[in-house]
């Protein structure tokens, strides 16, 4: 499908401001003519695929999480896919399989998904964090930062029309400021051009079934925005 070819003006300096905020992320830390800078600005936005993401990943060593030794879960679905849905982090489950979301969690995913008329295969799916956290366990934010520039790679190679995150820490990563999923539903923001929505973590919806009505509209809402 076609993507995006032009912004509007606010659009373009929001652009400029999230790219700018990505390099700097990626730790670098000016446009000096470092070797780590030049390796930064060479790899570009968009410019890397994602096996090449994932070969990088697949060696690193940056945060505590690694210690674990256990298996890297990078993502799933169409490497050229129109959305993008954003967790938290792998946890057992999901490191034995290599894939994101399994178990309950996965399942409920997968129903929004297929209420929304696609499949597993045909979005793309991943999380901020790549290693596994510890059951009832949360990543810090030294592991969040660390990690995060993974996830912000993977969107530039894939460009989707539209991210959803679901929960607080992936709509933080990408937008910057520290919300409540309340706050932030129901209104369509901006990563560097590409529309985000927040939504419920499909875990949430689990713990306060309540919130499904609320996930609904949400649904139906992105639905609406997507035509
Ligand atoms: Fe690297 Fe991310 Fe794993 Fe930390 S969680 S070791 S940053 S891949």
């Amino acid at each position: 499908m076609d993507k995006p070819s032009s912004l509007s003006l606010p659009e373009l300096a929001d652009s400029v401001a999230k790219h700018l905020r990505l390099l700097s992320d990626d730790g670098c830390l000016g446009f000096d003519c470092s070797k780590k800078t030049t390796q930064i600005l060479e790899r570009g936005w968009g410019r890397e695929t994602l096996p090449q993401i994932r070969a990088v990943l697949d060696k690193c060593e940056q945060c505590s999480l690694h210690d674990k030794g256990g298996r890297k879960v990078f993502g799933q679905g169409d490497k050229h896919a129109d959305i993008v849905f954003v967790g938290l982090a792998p946890g057992r489950e999901e490191e034995l399989c290599g894939k994101p979301f399994m178990g309950e969690a996965g399942d409920l995913l997968t129903n929004i998904i297929g209420a929304m008329g696609l499949t597993r295969e045909s979005v793309y799916i991943c999380n901020v964090v790549k290693c596994r956290v510890e059951q009832g366990q949360k990543p810090g934010p030294d592991q969040i930062k660390a990690c995060a520039p993974f996830l912000k790679r993977q969107i530039a190679a894939i460009r989707p029309k539209v991210i959803f995150t679901l929960g607080e820490v992936p709509a933080s990563v990408l937008l910057g400021d520290k919300f409540p999923v309340s706050q932030l539903r129901e209104k369509i923001h901006m990563f560097s051009g590409i529309r985000v929505m927040p939504m419920y973590h499909p875990d949430e919806l689990l713990h306060f079934p309540e919130k499904k009505r609320a996930a609904w509209q949400d649904m139906k809402a992105i639905m609406r925005a997507l035509k």
